[in-house]
């Protein structure tokens, strides 16, 4: 597993490739891996000849200095996974490397970046765009991987691909879970064991609406409803955005339900924000 750190390592090592007619298959994630960001490098595998993940915390994402010096990070932990899962390179570059000294392009989706989770937390999708088109203008992937837990950030980087024809496809990855249904989150460690047992009202909440949008003459309301009522009757949650919006715009939906539709919650618990998401009725 080739280990590169500096933007050069990571050409001449795809660029070798290239050469070669081996198609890349890109994962891009912040480490402290667990089993999700594992499933998407197998999905990067069935896609591809040869599979990079980068680790980077991207600072421009995170809007308060304190949650992003809380980050969890386990570089030789990360590295072992990879190793072991055959991952056929790994870009691990620091903060300069990214953002060169007096870096001042960004990139944003105008109007995807501001709604929903973009509008409660200001400058996070903009900060990860610039990101992800810098990762994809140094990598040069094929195909890139990424979770539809973050739905938001998936639909963000399609657009982004799309608007800026940039020679990459993009495919979303089902979102993994613990046993109880937690969706997998390097977060998640940061969880009081209470708050841990409680988190599982989240995709409760989404089960319980996934049953009631299997009803004949279902509203969009009352499926609010019931993922409200839900997450409000566990008290160690704070429930801080619940949309139900079309699964490609991400346009907010209202009355009888007639087709798929995207939920999307965030709550905190405690100190640590989680989000997990489905789509409905597809
Ligand atoms: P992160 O390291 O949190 O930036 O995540 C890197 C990638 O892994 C993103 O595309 C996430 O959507 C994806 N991811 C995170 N958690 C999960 C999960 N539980 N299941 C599937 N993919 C995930």
């Amino acid at each position: 597993m080739r280990i590169c750190r500096t933007v050069a390592e990571m050409r001449e090592t795809t660029a070798a490739w290239r050469r070669a007619d081996e198609t890349i298959g890109f994962v891009p994630t912040m480490g402290f891996l667990h089993e999700g960001h594992m499933s998407l490098v197998h999905l990067a595998r069935t896609e591809a000849r040869r599979v990079v993940v980068s680790i980077f915390v991207n600072p421009t994402q995170f809007g308060q200095a304190a949650d992003l010096a809380a980050y969890p990070r386990d570089e030789a932990r990360d590295l072992a996974m990879l190793e072991a899962e055959g991952v056929d390179a790994v870009f691990l570059p620091d903060v300069e490397t990214v953002y060169p000294p007096g870096s001042e392009t960004v990139v944003e989706t105008e109007r995807l970046a501001n709604i929903l989770h973009g509008a409660v937390r200001p400058g996070h999708f903009r900060g990860m765009t610039s990101v992800v088109a810098r990762l994809f203008n140094i990598v040069g992937p094929d195909v890139a991987v990424f979770g539809e837990k973050d739905y938001q950030q998936l639909r963000i980087v399609t657009r982004m691909v799309q608007d800026l024809h940039m020679p990459v496809r993009i495919v979303g990855a089902p979102t993994q879970r613990d046993a109880d249904g937690l969706a997998l989150s390097s977060r998640n460690v940061r969880l009081s064991p209470e708050d841990r047992a409680a988190a599982v009202v989240l995709s409760r909440a989404l089960d319980r609406a996934e049953q009631a949008a299997s009803e004949p003459g279902v509203t969009v309301e009352a499926l609010r409803a019931v993922i409200e009522d839900e997450i409000v009757a566990e008290p160690r949650a704070t429930l801080q955005g619940l949309d139900l919006v079309t699964p490609d715009t991400l346009a907010p939906l209202e009355g009888p339900l007639w087709g798929p539709v995207a939920v999307m919650i965030s709550a905190a618990f405690g100190e640590v924000l989680l989000i997990d998401q489905r789509v409905l009725g597809e």
